[in-house]
């Protein structure tokens, strides 16, 4: 078969099998979305591997293992019961015990906590390290919430929430609206319920009961050092660029302090509000201020506007629409769409990195690939939080504490190989497709596995 016409086979090989997961996952766009991303990549891999085709790896990749719905009961500070709805999806546990976290935001869906499971069970795969995928929330929105609501919340959660978890079945983490303090909540409880002490049910936790140096700073950390190995492999450097960055929250805040660190000029942050502006890049000063509004004092982005020291506050603005070098969208999924990249293009944007879980739209991922800008998927820039989750893990099961130095050298390590399993399946060379490189590499592992279990 010549070059096109095996192009024409795979893509219609691969529209086929997505309108038969559409038709199957009804109202549930972003989980269609991720399906879409892998099978873009690995559809030639399957088409060419007649094991892989038999087994139907792909079509049992794509159903969750389980999904656990379940009602948390609490009373609010007013005395009144109050009913919210709690998720657990347990995706895929063929490298290791489900591992995902646990996000409430009032928007939180079945259909949103399969895309995240599914990307989980991928992202996982890249960091070599024995874990599976996993994911789970609530519709809860924390900020509407007290100290006292947010935690009894958090152990009626865990009421139901510790018959489905353990340390070899599934450990579950932090994402939006679940930071160290909700971990704590959680970790308290599910030791109360059960009597044990296990460490490794959860992680995230506090550095006194088993929680791991540099895990807070893991995955924005992460994502500036894949973006570094993937700059120098093409003969770039991070260092006088313009960053642009969305978010104002855990992965936002640490790669801005990374890139800055590292001689980049940070000139934006965001939350759901607006975006705060340093044309200059923001200092180190500045930044520190802006962490300790956000994490410690629960503030908004607008408190920080200081025209006198070059911070300008834009209300309900997005940061693409700014002059930036490279772009690190670190807040939700779908933040930049056709129009955003359009802009982004407009002025000349060199890279893109995914902090956050599918930030980029579809289409606008084409248009940014197609445009020759450097991509770098979630799936391998934000993989150093769990990355580190699997290293607090290996600390609570043999009983020990690694120092900063010692996690960071494996955090490192583990986004450097992470970066050459890209190039690796990316096509090499000069012109590295990290996009394709990603999926690949990490369906080549999970479908291994899958192969040799057999059916099931
Ligand atoms: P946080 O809750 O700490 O921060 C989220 C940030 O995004 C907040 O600043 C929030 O603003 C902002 N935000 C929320 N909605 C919007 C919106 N519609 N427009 C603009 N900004 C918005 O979450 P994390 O930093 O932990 O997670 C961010 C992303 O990274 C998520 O996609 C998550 O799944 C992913 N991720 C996180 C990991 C981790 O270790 N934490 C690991 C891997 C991926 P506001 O203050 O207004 O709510």
């Amino acid at each position: 078969m010549g070059v096109a016409a095996r192009g024409e086979h795979c893509a219609r090989a691969g529209d086929e099998f997505l309108a038969e997961v559409a038709a199957r996952n009804p109202h549930e766009p972003e989980f269609v979305q991720a399906v879409s991303e892998l099978v873009d990549c690995v559809m030639p891999r399957v088409l060419d591997e007649p094991a892989y085709r038999e087994a139907r790896l792909l079509e049992r990749m794509v159903e969750p293992d389980r999904m656990i719905t379940f009602r948390v009961c609490w009373e609010g500070d007013d005395g009144s019961v109050r009913v919210n709805r709690a998720w657990r999806v347990q995706f895929n546990r063929s490298l290791g015990p489900y591992k995902g976290g646990l996000r409430f935001t009032a928007t939180v869906t079945p259909g949103v906590l399969k895309f995240l499971g599914f990307e989980q069970t991928f992202k996982n795969a890249l960091t070599g390290l024995p874990m599976g995928g996993g994911k789970g929330g609530a519709d809860l929105d924390p900020r509407r919430c007290s100290a006292a609501e947010v935690r009894r919340f958090c152990q009626a959660l865990m009421g139901e929430l510790h018959r489905h978890i353990g340390p070899h079945v599934d450990v579950p983490a932090g994402d939006i609206g679940v930071g160290r303090r909700e971990i704590g909540y959680l970790f308290g409880e599910y030791v109360r319920l059960t009597n044990r002490f296990d460490g490794s049910v959860l992680t995230g936790k506090g550095l006194t009961f088993g929680g791991s140096q540099v895990r807070d700073e893991a995955t924005g950390y992460g994502v500036v050092c894949l973006l570094l190995h993937a700059l120098h492999h093409h003969g770039r450097e991070l260092a006088g660029q313009r960053v642009a960055i969305s978010g104002a929250g855990n992965v936002a805040l640490h790669a801005a302090e990374k890139a800055a660190a590292e001689g980049a000029r940070v000139i934006t942050l965001s939350d759901s509000d607006g975006t705060a502006y340093a044309a200059d890049g923001f200092d180190p000063e500045q930044l520190a201020a802006i962490k300790t509004l956000k994490r410690e004092r629960g503030g908004r982005l607008a408190e920080a506007a200081d025209e006198a020291r070059g911070i300008r506050y834009l209300a309900r603005r997005q940061p693409w629409h700014l002059p930036c070098d490279i772009a690190l969208p670190c807040a939700v999924e779908n933040e930049i769409d056709a129009e955003a990249a359009r802009r982004l293009l407009d002025h000349g944007v060199a890279a893109v990195v995914e902090g956050a879980n599918m930030p980029v739209t579809a289409d606008a991922g084409r248009r940014l690939r197609h445009a020759g800008v450097l991509f770098l998927p979630a799936k391998a820039a934000n993989a150093g939080g769990v990355a580190v989750s699997g290293l607090e893990q290996t600390q609570n099961a043999i009983r020990t504490r690694w120092d900063h130095d010692e996690v960071e050298r494996r955090l490192h390590d583990i986004m450097r190989d992470i970066h050459a399993e890209c190039v690796a399946h990316g096509g090499g060379g000069t012109q590295v497709d990290y996009f394709r490189g990603a999926n690949i590499a990490a369906f080549e592992r999970v479908a291994r596995a899958m192969l040799a279990y057999g059916p099931g």
